[in-house]
């Protein structure tokens, strides 16, 4: 089907009388990264929770492949492929990064009945292969409550990936991160956006990064949408600049 993938068409969500996004149009092409900047408090978590479902838009529409999902269920959504990352990890810490993510991948097969079943050896190739892909072979048996932040992210992104999406939301995917966990993530983006044709929208406060790996970046600021283009066009807008990138 030609067309966006998801198509955010002049959304609004309001918090009482507060207006956090404002008539925001965002379409995410197949295969695309889209980078979500602006200052803090802009909307860009609300932009995102608006897209997975976790919040209903006060007005607007919501497309998904150009069926309106406005008032959608996240769990629904995931199911048609949207995943999403939190800024707070669902997780489960006292089991192993392998037990999290067979979790992850029973759970999008329908396999629940067997959660209590003893697990052995069931979607070991499924789990190998989620765990290789976010460069996490080598702490598969590690506890994911003793993991550090950048692993716990990473592990965060192979349960993400368990549901086979076509659209990966990223809320700040390296927060927190030292330079070189940050490195892996953008490693694991890249190729996963590469490989898989998967299509990503992410926000992110490490602004060269966004410039880096974004093909398509779009500036909120104050709920409102006041740039989308490519990198280079965005990093000339002198309202860009004015508002953002000169702070
Ligand atoms: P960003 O992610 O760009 O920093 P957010 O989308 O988190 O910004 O927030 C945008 C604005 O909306 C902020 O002023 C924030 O305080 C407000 N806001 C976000 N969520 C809520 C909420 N649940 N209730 C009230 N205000 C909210
Ligand atoms: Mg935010």
């Amino acid at each position: 089907m030609s067309g966006p993938v998801l198509e955010l068409d002049r959304v609004s969500k309001s918090f009482g009388a507060f207006r956090a996004v404002s008539k925001v149009s965002v379409a995410l092409e197949k295969g695309e990264i889209l980078g979500l900047i602006g200052p803090n408090g802009a909307g860009k978590s609300t932009l995102l929770n608006l897209a997975s479902g976790a919040l209903h838009p006060t007005s607007g529409d919501i497309r998904y492949h150009g069926r309106s999902i406005a008032g959608a269920h996240p769990h629904a959504l995931v199911h048609r492929g949207i995943a999403r990352s939190f800024q707070i990890t669902a997780i489960f810490p006292r089991l192993t990064v392998v037990e999290n993510v067979r979790i992850a991948l029973m759970a999008r097969r329908g396999l629940c009945r067997d959660f209590l079943r003893p697990a052995g050896k069931m979607l070991k190739t499924e789990i190998a292969t989620l765990l290789e892909r976010v460069r996490m072979s080598d702490r598969a048996e590690r506890y994911a409550g003793e993991l550090a932040a950048g692993d716990r992210k990473r592990l965060e992104f192979a349960i993400a990936l368990a549901g086979d999406p076509s659209v990966v939301l990223l809320d700040e995917p390296t927060a927190g991160m030292s330079g070189a966990e940050r490195a892996v993530v953008v490693e694991v983006i890249m190729d996963l956006n590469a490989r898989e044709g998967v299509s990503l929208l992410f926000t992110e406060h490490d602004i060269d990064m966004v410039f880096a790996i974004a093909q398509r970046i779009v500036v909120l600021h104050q709920g409102e949408k006041i740039a989308d283009g490519a990198p280079t066009e965005v990093r000339a807008s002198p309202r860009v600049q004015e508002v953002y990138l000169g702070e």
